[in-house]
């Protein structure tokens, strides 16, 4: 055993280079599935092995292309691509072992435990918001970290920009419990600051596997920070906004027949609208495309 490391998926996902080549990612997949039907779940790779000797069993030729991991602000796509590292592959996350979402959530959240991944953990975090809603939502909101309130509560958007999303979420004919509402980052950060770049790499995986596990038909971005982590572009809401884009979250199983991802739409931040109401009708606009995806209609205006 001393040869061997065993390898989890939560440690490597950022230091293990992404296989290329599809044909290799393919016959990959299937050899896990297959070791996954007979019930194997765990895998070992030798200490120091290269990532190239994985591809040379599957006996396909080696892909010479350059293996890299670009910094968010660098990357200018607008359909980002799932990222399936080989080793994602081979440790499927365990809400994969689960049909259903209400056990697949349960799973996350177990894995993220009394989490002390980032530096959140001790800059007086009252405990983790992990999310709340409808595990089978078509519609999902996603902000960028709990405030004081949602801090206290153990809820996202529960004090005045929840109050707002809410009259939002209403006003597009359909309840709060009808969608599900999650942050990048799942700890407050200290003061409402937003959060660093390494706390969303850090936590942002869990977000990513509830999207994966929920398979919304539609995400909503609550905010530039937001957006610009889901999409990995660095951009101003001013171009962010107005359309939508192809997401599948990184990790997600490409090849998931029921399931080909969600579209992504991105506005502003209830905080910022309480901040700046005169945009709450270009937030509208955004909501109504969504709407307008989603087949719903407003609610009949109350009889006076
Ligand atoms: S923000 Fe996320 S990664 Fe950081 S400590 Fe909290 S749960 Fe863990």
């Amino acid at each position: 055993m001393n040869d061997f490391v065993r390898v989890h998926s939560r440690i490597i996902s950022k230091s293990v280079p992404t296989i290329q080549n599809p044909d290799v990612r393919r016959a990959l997949a299937d050899r896990i599935r297959y070791y996954n039907e007979l019930g194997i779940y765990d895998f070992y790779r030798r200490e120091g092995a290269p990532i190239e000797t994985v591809e040379a069993a599957t006996e396909v030729a080696p892909a010479p292309e350059p293996i890299s991991q670009p910094e968010m602000p660098a990357k200018k796509s607008i359909t980002p691509k799932p990222v399936e590292s080989v080793l994602q592959i081979l440790t499927p996350n365990p809400e994969q072992s689960v049909t259903d979402p209400i056990a697949g959530l349960k799973l996350i959240r177990e894995d993220i435990g009394d989490c002390t991944r980032c530096k959140l953990h001790a800059q007086g975090r009252k405990q983790i918001v992990f999310g709340v809603g409808n595990p089978h939502a078509d519609l999902m909101f996603v902000g960028e970290g709990p405030g004081a309130d949602e801090d206290a509560q153990g809820e996202p958007f529960v004090g005045r920009a929840g109050q707002l999303l809410n009259n939002m979420i209403k006003a597009m004919g359909i309840r709060r419990e009808d969608v599900y509402i999650a942050n990048v980052v799942k700890c407050r950060p200290p003061g409402n600051r937003t959060p660093d770049r390494d706390e969303c790499d850090t936590c942002g995986p869990f977000l990513m596997r509830q999207i994966a596990t929920i398979k919304p038909k539609v995400i909503v971005a609550l905010g530039a920070v937001a957006a610009k982590y889901m999409l990995a572009i660095n951009a101003p809401m001013s171009e962010l906004r107005g359309r939508f884009y192809d997401f599948m979250p990184t990790g997600a199983r490409a090849s998931d027949p029921n399931w080909q991802g969600a579209k992504l739409a991105v506005t502003y931040h209830p905080a910022f609208l309480l901040r700046d109401p005169r945009q709450k009708g270009e937030a509208w606009k955004d909501l109504q495309m969504v709407m307008k995806y989603l087949g719903l209609k407003p609610p009949p205006k109350e009889p006076v």
